[in-house]
């Protein structure tokens, strides 16, 4: 019985020692490895996987994470060498000693403020609950903006950190009163009927800066030319982004419907992911402002926009 155990300990130890083989094998030195989530804020990063092994045979492996928190850790630890992420979130490891550039925006605009249907203002969200993903988000900074317009702050609204897939049945079963988060899961709440559109996120804050593309310092000076070819592509991979191309990309990553892309996609763009010392700063105040966070790094420290 013994020996049976110790064969079977055996082959498991074998199998997992060649899984990890095979794993090694898989990505060699040319490999770029990019964290992200299935959403759209992501589909720069995505679009741009394709079109970078086309163009100079550079390979993006791409790392799919089931929250904000698995993936920040895998960005923190170095075990990938960028990611697609919630800027905030970046700007905090960077406060903390972690190595890390922002080196473009994720995305342009493509947040709502989603409300159920019986509230007609901002001024009706006093007193109810409304969920954010991440307490460090620009989610929770709209939540603060759309407050601001009825008077309110956040210490008159009930917040609660759900998980994004969460949201749209919350809202649609009463749990929530409202949500903020990234796309397409405020579209989805649409497309169920649950709730409305309150706010897009430019009536509350122009030229708003929501997810970054974050690639890690180890990354950038030990292979520099691969992070300016990463860089450029995937600047002009945004460019290139238009609607209808998003949408295929989007189809291909995120198992959505078609009624909750069209929806979505009318919300947000791709172009011109460079990021601006204007933006940023403010982004920064409102962090600061909002009770985020009471430091942030500085522009220069943090943004890498010279490749
Ligand atoms: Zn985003």
């Amino acid at each position: 019985m013994k020996k049976k155990l110790s064969a079977i300990l055996l082959s498991l130890a074998l199998a997992a020692s060649a899984a990890s083989c095979g794993k090694s094998e898989g990505s060699d030195e040319n490999t770029v490895k990019i964290a992200y989530l299935p959403i759209t804020h992501s589909l720069a990063v995505l679009e741009e996987a394709e079109e970078l092994e086309k163009q100079s045979g550079q390979k993006v492996e791409l790392v799919k994470y089931g929250s904000w928190s698995e993936l920040l850790d895998a960005l923190n630890s170095n075990r990938v060498d960028g990611a697609s992420v919630l800027i905030e979130l970046a700007m905090k490891s960077k406060q903390e000693g972690i190595g890390l550039k922002a080196v473009a925006l994720g995305h342009r605009d493509g947040n709502v403020i989603i409300v159920s249907n019986d509230i007609g203002s901002a001024a009706d969200l006093k007193g109810k609950t409304f969920a954010i993903p991440h307490r460090q988000s620009s989610h929770n900074i709209l939540l603060n903006d759309a407050l601001a317009t009825a008077g309110l702050t956040i210490d008159d609204v009930n917040v609660t950190e759900l998980a994004p897939t969460e949201m749209p049945s919350a809202l649609a079963s009463g749990q929530i009163d409202g949500y903020c988060v990234a796309e397409p899961f405020g579209a989805m709440g649409v497309s169920l009927g649950a709730g409305k559109v309150l706010f897009s996120s430019e009536e509350l804050w122009e030229d708003s800066l929501c997810c970054g593309l974050v690639l890690t310092d180890k990354f950038i000076e030990e292979r520099p030319d691969d992070a300016k070819s990463f860089v450029t592509s995937y600047k002009s991979a945004g460019n290139a982004l238009d609607k209808e191309t998003a949408k295929e990309v989007a189809k291909k990553y995120l198992s959505q419907s078609d009624e909750v892309l069209d929806i979505s996609l009318q919300w947000i763009s791709y172009n011109d992911l460079d990021i601006t010392k204007e933006t940023y700063d403010t982004l920064a105040e409102k962090v600061k402002a909002y009770g985020l966070s009471d430091d942030t790094p500085a522009y220069e420290d943090f943004v890498k926009n010279d490749f």
